[in-house]
């Protein structure tokens, strides 16, 4: 039975990224940062509990989350293991009271979140992580917000802050001025905050240099398969294979099209691989004109535009390309970051968008 897309989740390549990351981030002044995996989106549409329990198994013990639905679901699926779960999100209104009785630990981003649950701490101590915005202007304390808080420290009264964040807005080009000015103004932010820890870097920003690392970073989309800086990167292993069974093989005459809009012409005599799957199992519409997919020991154009359903890929002196034969959309042949590229697109769109249609396959213990 192959008539569907297949998503194959490759558990031990996700491991080798977490191990890879886990070296990078090897400080050699102070023994090496933690690396507490961003989980939210189901991680990244892979599979949060899947994930987030093999990476146990691997040694991390905090994960981030963006919903409080989200922190939910993964408490549970950690059951006993007492995981660190950051909510990024922090305290949206009504929050309070379910974010603790799942014990998360919300990243406080402004000063109505810190009153929020400061005011539900009252007469006890909470755990919180503080998030102070350095840049990037979407969530988070301004610095000089950071300065007003520490001369009002009532107001952090019940918190016990654990953890100081920010986050990069240009990790993946090394060059950005911004990285040297964000991290600057995260170093004497944080320092308002001597008893917490820090975490400034995402998966590009692990690889930005010692500096950036402190001692906690927060990898997302290289323990995936993405590369550092949003190219593949040999370092970085498939762990997200997405194939579709070919459905029909045709030969289109020269002069004529292929699919809605006939938005191409066979030059040539053409064979063509129909190929079950479609924008509706994630592959994106704008793959066309520039996508490919892998088979066969090489990469095959895909011809006219992608259906919901369906998509034409060029098999001309491809004598296995045969019904049920699998083509692989991305994965150990086919790099996210390629797959993306060539749809105007980026690694964390394309693997957040595979949809459940695509019958899931564990592999690796
Ligand atoms: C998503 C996210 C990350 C992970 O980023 P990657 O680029 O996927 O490594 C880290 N920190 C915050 C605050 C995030 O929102």
């Amino acid at each position: 039975m192959t008539e569907t897309s297949r998503l194959t989740l490759d558990l031990d390549a996700l491991a080798s990224n977490h191990a890879v990351l886990k070296a990078a981030a090897a400080n050699a002044s102070h023994g090496g940062a933690e690396i507490a995996p961003a989980v939210k989106a189901d991680a990244y549409g892979l599979g949060a509990d899947l994930v987030a329990g093999r990476l146990w198994d691997e040694g991390a013990r905090g994960f981030y989350v963006a919903r409080l639905s989200e922190g939910l679901v993964l408490r549970q699926a950690l059951g006993d293991r007492a995981a660190t779960i950051y909510l990024l999100d922090g305290v949206t209104p009504g929050s309070a009271p379910a974010i603790e009785a799942a014990g998360l630990t919300p990243v406080l981003n402004s000063l109505p979140q810190i009153e929020a649950w400061n005011s539900h701490a009252r007469g006890r101590t909470l755990d919180a992580a503080l998030h102070i915005d350095t840049g990037m202007n979407r969530l988070g304390l301004r610095p000089e917000e950071a300065v007003v808080l520490t001369g009002a420290m009532d107001r952090l009264k019940f918190l016990n802050i654990t953890l100081v964040i920010s986050h990069l807005a240009c990790a993946s080009e090394p060059d950005h001025p911004l990285n040297a000015r964000q991290l600057a103004r995260f170093t004497e932010a944080a320092a308002l905050f001597p008893n917490a820890r820090r975490s400034l870097a995402n998966s590009g920003g692990i690889f930005l240099g010692a500096d950036y690392r402190f001692d906690q970073c927060r990898p997302g989309i290289s323990l995936y398969g993405g590369g550092p800086r949003d190219v593949a990167d040999d370092r970085i292993k498939a762990v997200a294979t997405l194939e579709a069974p070919i459905l029909q093989a045709r030969v289109v005459p020269r002069g004529e099209s292929i699919g809605y809009g006939a938005a191409f012409t066979a030059r040539d005599t053409t064979r063509v691989a129909i190929l079950a799957v479609g924008y509706a199992d994630g592959v994106p519409r704008a793959a066309h004109p520039r996508g490919a997919v892998w088979f066969d020991g090489a990469r095959r154009q895909m011809l006219g535009r992608v259906s919901m359903d369906l998509i034409a890929v060029d098999i001309t002196d491809c004598d296995a390309a045969r019904p049920g034969a699998m083509m692989q959309i991305i994965g150990p042949d086919l790099p996210v970051d390629d797959a993306a590229a060539a749809a105007g697109t980026t690694a964390y769109e394309l693997l957040t968008r595979i949809a459940p249609r695509a019958r899931r396959v564990i592999k690796g213990g």
